[in-house]
């Protein structure tokens, strides 16, 4: 049976190639295993703008994380010393300031000194490039313990909101036992069916992404003698606008094909079969692998031959870093 992780990568695929957006001009990126604290989602989909995804690209690959976005979204048009020109951010003013010259190395923003003040202005807008993200948790083999599970962790992120829509994506059975399982899982959650295609087998509902979330810390079993309360509590707009760029940030630096960086493309057996669906394959295994089976302490790890490395290597490395930068053409040119 197919390992999860491969399965992941070919859902990532798919909805790379044939997600159609709720705004039909906007862009998809795909992104895989992201998230918030302790939430972590299998694929996520964003539903870009076009314009601002352009716009976004000026600030570089790399992600913008929290300070920095703080710094970036409201550096001001003309200089101003940074205490009167940003927001209280609720934290040290000590780490705004590392943050305004980790944002002037990277060239995001301008700074100057007026005596022992620092000044800075924006170089660039930060634009809203995402309109909707798309989370999607994979779970190939639905059993009916799997089900509760995913149905409990659903219903949380229903209740939360951060996402505009949550989906189940699982192997696509054929028998009548499929249907009883989705039953378990919160009806505003999406579920595809995957097979030799992908087939929706029930729609996703929109949620309310620009209202108050609900955090469900703890809920009771639900036995007989359970007579305990659930506990939850309540998140802001705001914060769930917040974490929503945060996401996507972390996502637009990421990709889904950065499972390479765990794996060795550098060894002489790896291959990545089947260019439609780029699933790593050994060949000294002579299968599909995961990443928990290709890393350093890989047995059968064997670097690339040095003949490899002949022709303008090593500079511009072997096969595997050769693989690696048509990967990463790739995924530059979707963005
Ligand atoms: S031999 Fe090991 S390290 Fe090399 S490709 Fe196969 S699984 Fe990966």
């Amino acid at each position: 049976m197919e390992p999860e992780f491969l399965f992941e990568l070919r859902v990532c695929r798919w909805a790379e190639r044939a997600w159609t957006p709720a705004d039909p001009d906007d862009a998809v990126l795909v992104a895989r295993q992201l998230g918030v604290r302790s939430r972590r989602w299998d694929t996520l989909i964003l539903e870009c703008d076009p314009d601002g995804l352009d716009a976004r690209a000026v600030f570089g690959d790399e992600r913008l994380d929290s300070d920095l976005l703080h710094v970036v979204r409201n550096a001001p048009g003309s200089y101003a010393y940074y205490r009167d020109a940003l927001p209280d951010p609720g934290y040290g003013w000590r780490y705004v300031r590392e943050a305004i010259h980790e944002a002037a190395d990277r060239g995001l923003v301008e700074t100057r000194r007026n005596g022992n003040r620092i000044e800075l202005r924006r170089k660039y807008r930060y634009p809203d490039w995402v309109n909707r993200v798309v989370a999607v948790e994979n779970k190939p083999d639905l059993s009916a313990s799997a089900a509760r599970a995913l149905g409990d962790q659903l219903e949380r992120d229903v209740a939360l909101g951060l996402a505009d829509e949550v989906w189940v994506a699982t192997r696509a059975t054929g028998d009548d036992v499929a249907p009883a399982l989705y039953e378990r899982l919160p009806v505003e959650a999406g579920i595809l069916a995957v097979g030799d295609g992908v087939e929706t087998a029930w729609n996703a509902t929109a949620l309310a992404v620009a209202e108050p979330g609900t955090r469900i810390l703890d809920r009771p079993s639900g036995g007989e003698h359970d007579r305990s309360a659930a506990r939850f509590e309540y998140v802001s707009p705001e914060w769930k606008a917040d974490k929503r760029r945060e996401i996507a940030e972390r996502a637009y630096e990421r990709g889904w094909r950065s499972f390479l960086d765990t794996m060795r493309p550098d060894c002489r057996s790896f291959e990545v079969r089947d260019p439609d669906t780029p699933l790593p394959y050994c060949t000294a295994k002579g299968r599909h692998v995961t990443a928990a089976e290709c890393k350093g302490s890989c047995p059968e790890f064997a670097p690339e031959p040095p003949a490899w490395r002949s022709k303008g290597w090593p500079v511009d490395g072997g096969p595997g870093k050769a693989l690696r930068r048509v990967l990463e053409r790739q995924r530059a040119r979707r963005r």
